[in-house]
């Protein structure tokens, strides 16, 4: 077999081998290879059997819904059986791969799509109906060509890589944890879902390889290397060997670091900053005070919301906050509230579909036009104060009537509370993310409103510099260390200090070790991360004085692009860190 190596992006270090599980979604690369004419029959045959084996799978979920629905419901299948038994289709697609000499699945995929646009054309609504039918049963007959998974991750027997086009938030939240060692994808980027989610599960991922769901079959071996971007398909055995020496070599640094987890995020002259951890999912809480956090700077909460066809009552949010503040307490929890959109969608919500979704009815919009489903969650974040130490915060605040808005419909659930004797954290503070320039540009009015910032560089660099945060393309257009960015955080802070709040930041840049000692300097209050990257930052920070930082921001904000910025950055840390700098290698 032949060995192959991939370049993408490195977004969760660590450098894992294993079997490739390759999930399909409503979008996969359809590989496109010649064929040789003895491979003619054997490719028939393939088709062949994909039919089959298609035909088998919609018989028997034909028989299902005939069974728990009714007869009437089940023929709509019947529509299905019938595409898999279009000559037309079929003969075709199989006169091209003769002549044309190509893999099946291209020649299959161009002679359906051919047939649905067609279609598609027509005036009879229920021929232009079948156009989804077609394509409906022939991405299952693709499916089968090349040999991939249902998008199911929750029954996996063995260890697995997950390789696929992207991982959607269902997905990962349906995903069975300890059998999963690693994600690599073919899009996506450094904020992007996935990334995020490995992270958290601290598995390494490699993500924006573009075609890397063409290259692999089922079953391959593989290696992730998240620590440099690297994917190799079919490794041989000195390749093995090379990555397995680095795994340990990995396991060594990061027990090393380990002794910095306990220890304050503090300077060689004494200024602290609060190191807290980023959450998706409470069950998480271990493993994050495993690693020193001092708190949670952002619960991402949209993922109490996925795979399920209701809402999350507002007991069901009580219990998920009570959890989260009882484990976390003495340290503060701050709740993020229903941040949907982008590329977070609810299925239960039904949301229409948007051309710019980042741009759209996303985050604090949406709770703002549904005060039905942003007052339960609101509520049930107010009981659960009382059993530790919660904070709110509001997700991409674009202006301060938006935040007045909200602190409105906080300030009527607060009532209400009182007026039934409910009991809540009546000093509980609340704070605004602050991810979109307007927000960044009016920090100073902001600021008023409200107990702390948050800044969402996520989403304040995709805003700022115009880059879609999880298109590939463009992803080497995303600097955190862009001179646009760093005055608009720098501001931030100052428009926050003046006016006597503190000011934190949990999107990834905060867990970049290069940036560590720059939001030191420019005065960040806290910085939350995932949290395998505390004790890393932990020991940045204990190795410099607070006055060296300033020195350092004063200096780089003199300089005209990130590369300069960047290089400077490095070389102070050559300096107070060297070791870090030489884990980063490659990496970032
Ligand atoms: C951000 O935008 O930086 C952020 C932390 O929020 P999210 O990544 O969930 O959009
Ligand atoms: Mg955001």
């Amino acid at each position: 077999m032949e060995k192959i190596e991939l370049k993408g992006i490195g977004v969760s270090p660590g450098v894992i081998s294993g079997k490739v599980f390759l999930l399909t979604g409503e979008r996969f690369s359809i590989p496109k290879r010649e064929i040789s004419e003895g491979e003619v029959a054997e490719e028939l045959a393939r088709f062949e059997k994909a039919l089959a084996q298609t035909t088998e799978e919609v018989v028997q979920i034909r028989k299902k819904v005939a069974k728990e629905i009714d007869e009437e419901h089940a023929h709509i299948l019947d529509a299905h059986l019938l595409v898999l038994e279009d000559i037309l289709l079929i003969e075709e697609t199989m006169k091209r791969v003769e002549k044309e000499k190509l893999n099946v699945e291209y020649l299959f995929s161009r002679v359906l799509e051919n047939l649905a646009e067609k279609f598609e054309a027509m005036d009879d609504a229920y021929l232009k109906g079948r156009a989804a039918d077609v394509r409906d049963v022939g991405r299952r007959v693709l499916r089968n060509l090349l040999g991939r998974e249902h998008r199911d991750l929750s029954s996996l027997e063995e260890e697995v890589i997950v390789v696929a086009y992207d991982l959607s938030p269902s997905d990962t939240a349906a995903m069975h944890r300890e059998k999963v060692i690693a994600f690599v994808t073919d899009v996506g980027g450094k904020t992007s879902h996935t990334a995020i989610m490995a992270r958290a599960l601290e598995i390494p991922a490699v993500v924006a390889l573009r075609d890397v769901t063409a290259k692999v079959k089922r079953g391959d071996r593989i290696i992730v290397d998240g620590t440099n971007g690297m994917v190799i398909i079919n490794p041989d055995e000195e390749t093995l060997k090379k990555y397995e020496a680095e795994e340990d070599e990995l396991e060594v640094i990061e027990r090393k670091l380990e002794e910095f987890k306990d220890l304050a995020g503090q300077t060689l002259d004494g200024h602290r900053l609060e190191l807290a951890a980023n959450l998706e999912m409470p069950e998480e809480i271990p493993s994050i005070l495993a690693h020193g956090a001092e708190g949670i700077g952002l619960y991402r909460t949209e993922f109490f919301y996925l795979n399920r066809t209701d809402l999350p009552t507002e007991d069901e949010h009580y219990q998920a906050y009570k959890f989260v503040a009882e484990k976390m307490a003495p340290h503060s929890a701050i709740i993020r509230t229903l941040d949907l959109g982008g590329d977070k969608f609810l299925s239960q919500l039904q949301t229409p579909r948007e051309m710019n979704p980042f741009l759209g009815w996303r985050a604090i919009r949406f709770c703002l036009e549904r005060p039905d489903i942003f007052k339960t969650q609101l509520r049930a974040i107010l009981r659960a104060s009382v059993h530790g130490k919660l904070k709110i915060m509001y997700p991409l605040i674009s202006g301060v009537e938006e935040l007045r808005r909200a602190n409105q419909i906080l300030k009527e659930v607060r009532e209400e509370l009182r007026a039934k004797a409910v009991a809540f954290d009546e000093n509980l503070e609340v704070g605004a993310m602050i991810e979109t320039p307007s927000a960044a540009m009016t920090a100073d009015i902001l600021a008023r409103e409200v107990d702390f910032f948050s800044i969402g560089t996520n989403d304040l660099i995709q805003y700022s510099l115009a880059i879609d945060r999880v298109n590939e393309k463009i992803g080497y257009l995303y600097e955190p260390a862009h001179p646009a960015v760093l005055r608009l955080i720098k501001s931030i802070v100052e428009a926050g200090h003046r006016q006597r709040i503190w000011v934190g930041m949990c999107g990834e840049m905060a867990a970049e070790p290069i940036f560590a000692i720059i939001l030191l300097g420019m005065g960040l209050d806290e910085l939350s991360m995932s949290a395998v990257a505390i004790p890393k930052i932990k020991k940045i920070i204990r190795a410099v004085t607070m006055k060296e930082a300033r020195r350092l921001v004063k200096e780089i904000l003199t300089l005209s692009t990130a590369r300069e910025i960047e290089q400077r950055v490095r070389e102070k840390l050559a300096k107070v860190a060297p070791d870090v700098l030489t884990q980063l290698a490659g990496g970032q």
